[in-house]
């Protein structure tokens, strides 16, 4: 990887205002201008932000894809780099929609291929990669939910159990007796992303609004078929999509027992994860202690955040004047970590 090329690339994507916003009349409050610059205008507050690049609410997910840099992402995990993207940002504000594509809503159903979000693209660009390319690589994938500060594989049948996680010399962080599946057609991991999920959200009928209080990690390794069945044995390329927990502040006031605990362990990580990266984006401080350890989200992302790869993080927003607030907090995240 060229010395100059950034490490990190910030870019923030506006959703539409949805049929309910406009039904109500909320204003749009926020533009994007032309030159990566988002711009907030709202009674008495105006304020502007730059990022790597923005993305308007008539940005199409090719369109994401394209502008995003992922395609560089996909080319550094196939040459053993480890990279991240993650989206960043409020319950409701696009960071399934763009990861995924509509696919979370629809269940059971296909998603329309122009409306695949970063991961059925980069599959499709992975899958392209390893089978044309360089026939000697397999992929293999594994997903996991962090939720308060526990561990679950979202891919492995039984009954949900918290997994450790593990540090060694060699590995690193690690997850213990975490499922593992190779795959080789873009079926195979969408049906995959779609069963994890369903799992994900069957947690979400017992612990109220559960999916947006957890993070999600999907970590798509590139590697040489495996002669042993320690995967860290061989060199491999990792890519690793994250979609975070809503990122809204939750008030003090009615949250209470389990409601709190959980607020606080999504602000811990979220917390965690900031001050890692403005730690890493600083080249004065990069070589400093880098406090990982802090929370399972920044242990599981160590080796993809801290290693020689790229981080490209989608800040997602809502243009609506209802979401001002928390609109303002994610594009003051954005920029810090820019
Ligand atoms: P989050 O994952 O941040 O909670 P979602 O991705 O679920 O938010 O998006 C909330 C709603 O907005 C969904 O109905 C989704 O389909 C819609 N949506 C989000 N982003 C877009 C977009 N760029 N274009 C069209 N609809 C979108
Ligand atoms: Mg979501």
């Amino acid at each position: 990887m060229d010395r100059k090329e950034t490490c990190l690339r910030v870019v923030v994507r506006v959703r539409p205002l949805t049929c309910q916003e406009l039904r109500r009349g909320d204003q749009r409050v926020v533009h994007c201008l032309g030159d990566n610059t988002i711009y907030v205008n709202a009674a008495g507050q105006e304020a502007a932000f730059r990022a790597s690049a923005a993305f308007d609410a008539g940005t199409s997910q090719e369109g994401l894809f394209e502008g995003s840099g992922m395609k560089r992402l996909i080319e550094l995990a196939a040459n053993r780099f480890s990279c991240t993207a993650f989206a960043f940002g409020q319950t409701g504000s696009g960071k399934t929609y763009s990861l995924m594509g509509p696919l979370a809503q629809s269940e059971g159903q296909p998603v329309t291929p122009y409306l695949g979000g970063l991961m059925q693209r980069a599959f499709v660009c992975l899958l392209e990669q390893t089978q044309c390319y360089r026939p000697g690589l397999v992929l293999s994938a594994s997903y996991v939910e962090i939720h308060n500060e526990q561990v679950r594989d979202l891919l492995s049948p039984g009954p949900p159990r918290p997994l450790p996680v593990r540090w060694s010399k060699t590995r690193g962080f690690y997850i213990e007796n975490l499922l593992t599946v190779e795959f080789g057609s873009l079926e195979a991991i969408m049906d995959l992303l779609q069963e994890g999920t369903r799992r994900r959200r069957s947690a979400a009928h017992v612990l109220n609004r559960h999916s947006s209080r957890s993070h999600a990690l999907l970590t798509i390794r590139i590697h040489r078929k495996a002669l042993s069945p320690d995967p860290s044995s061989c060199q491999q390329g990792v890519l690793c999509f994250v979609d975070l927990a809503g990122s809204e502040r939750v008030k003090d006031t009615g949250s209470a027992g389990e409601r709190l605990v959980e607020a606080s362990n999504i602000n811990r990580s979220l917390l965690a994860l900031g001050h890692c990266i403005s730690l890493l984006v600083d080249p004065r401080r990069r070589r400093n202690h880098i406090p990982y350890r802090d929370s399972k989200l920044t242990r599981l992302l160590a080796e993809s955040l801290g290693g020689s790869g790229i981080t490209l993080m989608v800040a997602c927003i809502s243009p609506s004047s209802r979401c001002l607030p928390e609109t303002l907090r994610t594009l003051r995240f954005a920029s810090r970590a820019k």
